[in-house]
């Protein structure tokens, strides 16, 4: 296949500063979840993508100096030529496929902790950043930086700089958005100062101009210097003479830096999730850039569709298409396009489960790329997969995302593979979950691997198929995987959070339920302590009927562990807007009467009801693994019927979310030829031949 002409413009060179890069595709600094401990997945993590075709490929917010510490959050640094060897493993893997690779050098002035270096924050003028968010900042604030201190930080972005280019890199920034250093000098608000750094633009200016020019002059003839910059803050700053502040900087600095990459200040609003958020949403805070600078622009936007490019690159909003998220899920999308593969694109469906693992500080993960972050420990590559037998056989029963990838993956593989599946339609609960107000995206979890298989000679597929026990031993069957899904129980908690038992009644509903059609009568209240998204979207559904809805849950949020998707905000804001009530740090403990029975999750004798016609229990799944635990009891059987394997996969084994379903059933199509489902894998081990 070859590429679609229309698409041809994505492929053209765009030269930046003294380096070129080779097309439009460029992965923007986006941290990996690896830091400088785990260089070596660090530099497998960014080698796919070049391999994949994206032109530019940068690593994650990189510390220029101990003052900017982002422990235990796996940041990377470049604070001594130690550091260097570190990154340069990462630019060697770049370059040996054609792309450029970029480091963004960070200083987080008082957006930081510095929980590991114990160093006295920084900033324009003694105002910090947040400074007392809880789970991010630490309890410090930050210390006013005196001339001395400028002068430091100035020559920390330079020798940083330099140590960057020895170690290989092309491009290298200054980051001076998202509340860090060089950008809080630029807002009045964080800025107080009233000498040459403070006061008017230009001065408020000057410190992000000095580092630019110093950073060109010492590295500018071999390296790019590109300039990271959030502008909806200062979009809402008039300008003296132009719309705003953030037109005036751009114009002021214009064509200094030798690229621009525009973003939005707080990560929530520049990685919303598809729930919130549509393709190319960021638009508003980059489109303004391009007619004030003759450098090339880049931005995000959580771009899969190519036609979304073009229309970028023609419309004049983007020089770059800027990806993080769709990188991702689909290390090889440029490469995809470029031979008419289009179809094959493994699109990002918006979840945030990336953003959550970085928060949990360990290797990114992602729900459509089960092979994300597995690049160099277990060596799995995300389109290479080693050969199968193919006179092996494989019955797969049930086709959800764990069915669907063990399919798709094993039909790669080159086994013969069958699936069975209960119901008319593929996708288990991604078919069902994506018909929830703003999921329609998570539908790609089944349309990518169904295209796929589709096109899979080894592969068949039976609808309408629930097996028994006997069904599977009938098929005859070398390996049997069972990933029949889990379902949500009625199932209780203590104050322990132990289960207490199943609440009963006629107007007691699970998610299941209501998924199913089921039409609870309303007032309704859903008690959520599963806390992800099923309890707002429940009550989202219910609410679009006209129906009364309240939720009660024993967090102090409404789906309180999406704070680590960068959904909270956004979820509280729909819930407001559709004044649904939220009843917080309660939990339920029955339903009768028309009421159902509330206490205080901190005094049992404080207890309260609440009205309600129906009860939606979010709370606990379990596995469907009766078929399983059939086969699995029975050897005897299983053996005189030729089977050599039995194994259970994904939310009948576990459940989880739909990432973790995706990368049981990888998993599961990796090992099925190995003989033990649990691999080993390879350890990044710190080097003991430091020098103190
Ligand atoms: P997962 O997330 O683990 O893939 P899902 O719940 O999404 O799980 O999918 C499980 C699928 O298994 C559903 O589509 C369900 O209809 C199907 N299923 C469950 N039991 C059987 C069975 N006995 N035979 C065939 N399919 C089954
Ligand atoms: Fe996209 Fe979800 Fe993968 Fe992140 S985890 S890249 S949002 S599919």
């Amino acid at each position: 296949m070859s590429r679609n002409p229309r698409y041809d413009i994505l492929f053209e060179p765009v030269r930046i500063g003294p380096v070129t890069a080779p097309n439009r595709f460029y992965q923007t600094p986006y941290a990996s979840g690896t830091g400088n401990q785990m260089p070596h997945t660090r530099a497998a993590i960014r080698e796919v993508r070049a391999e994949g075709g994206w032109g530019v490929v940068n690593t994650g917010y990189c510390s220029i100096h101990p003052s900017s510490d982002d422990a235990p959050l796996p940041y990377c640094r470049l604070w001594d030529d130690e550091d260097v060897k570190v990154h340069a493993l990462m630019v060697d893997a770049v370059h040996r496929h054609g792309a450029l690779a970029g480091v963004e050098l960070w200083h987080g002035g008082s957006g930081t902790g510095n929980r590991l270096t114990r160093m006295p924050l920084m900033s324009p003028s003694g105002v910090s950043t947040d400074s007392t968010y809880p789970g991010w900042i630490s309890l410090t604030r930050s210390r006013p930086m005196d001339k001395q201190d400028i002068r430091e930080f100035r020559r920390w972005h330079v020798d940083a700089a330099k140590r960057a280019r020895s170690a290989g890199f092309d491009i290298v920034y200054i980051y001076a958005g998202m509340g860090f250093g060089p950008y809080q000098f630029l807002l009045p608000w964080l800025n107080k100062r009233t000498d040459e750094y403070g006061g008017s633009l230009q001065n408020r200016v000057r410190l992000m101009r000095e580092i630019v020019e110093e950073m060109k002059e010492a590295i500018g003839r071999t390296c790019a210097v590109a300039l990271r910059f959030s502008t909806d803050d200062l979009l809402k700053v008039p300008g003296e003479t132009l719309e705003s502040e953030a037109h005036e900087i751009i114009s002021m600095l214009s064509d200094l830096p030798d690229l621009w990459d525009v973003k939005s200040s707080s990560w929530t609003l520049e990685t919303r999730s598809a729930r919130f958020s549509e393709q190319g949403a960021q638009e508003p805070w980059n489109s303004f850039v391009k007619p004030l600078t003759s450098r090339p622009v880049v931005g995000v936007g959580r771009f899969t569709s190519p036609d979304a490019m073009v229309s970028q690159i023609k419309r004049g909003i983007l020089d770059l298409i800027g990806a993080a998220r769709p990188s991702i899920a689909d290390p090889f999308l440029p490469r995809k396009i470029d031979e008419g593969r289009e179809d094959e694109i493994r699109e990002c469906i918006g979840c945030n489960i990336c953003v959550s693992s970085y928060h949990d500080g360990v290797p990114v993960r992602c729900t459509q790329n089960p092979t994300m972050g597995e690049e160099w420990r277990r060596r799995w590559h995300p389109e290479r997969i080693p050969p199968g037998d193919p006179d092996t056989s494989v019955l797969i029963v049930g086709a959800g995302p764990a069915g669907l990838e063990c399919a798709r993956a094993l039909g790669q593989r080159g086994f013969a593979v069958s699936v069975a599946e209960a119901r008319d339609e593929l996708g288990g609960r991604v078919s069902i979950e994506s018909k929830l107000p703003g999921l329609a995206t998570w539908a790609r979890v089944r349309d990518y691997r169904t295209n796929l298989i589709q096109t899979m000679a080894n592969v068949d597929i039976y609808l309408g198929s629930p097996l028994s026990a006997q069904d599977v031993i009938d098929f005859k069957c070398d390996h049997a995987v069972i990933a029949t899904g889990a379902q949500w129980t009625r199932e209780l908690t203590g104050s322990g959070g132990y289960p207490v038992g199943e609440i009963e009644g006629d107007a007691v509903f699970t998610p299941d339920d209501v998924l199913a059609g089921a039409k609870p009568e309303g007032p309704v209240v859903i008690y959520d302590f599963d806390h992800y998204y099923m309890g707002s979207c429940l009550a989202e559904l219910l609410r679009q009927r006209g129906t009364e809805v309240t939720i009660v849950t024993p967090a102090n949020a409404v789906s309180a562990w999406t704070f680590m998707s960068n959904e909270l905000a956004d979820i509280r804001l729909r819930m407001i807007e559709l004044d649904i009530g939220t009843v917080f740090e309660r939990y339920l403990t029955g339903f009768s009467d028309g009421a159902a029975q509330l206490t205080s999750i901190y005094r049992d004798s404080d207890v309260s009801s609440i009205d309600c016609a129906s009860l939606v229990i979010v709370g606990i799944r379990t596995g469907n693994d009766r078929l399983f635990q059939e086969l699995n009891s029975d050897t005897d059987r299983i053996v005189d019927a030729g089977i050599c394997s039995v194994r259970n996969i994904g939310d009948c084994r576990a459940p989880g979310a739909i990432a973790h379903a995706v990368y049981s059933g990888h998993e599961c199509a990796r090992t099925i030829d190995a003989g033990d489902a649990i691999q080993p894998f390879a350890l990044e081990r710190p080097s003991l031949s430091f020098k103190a």
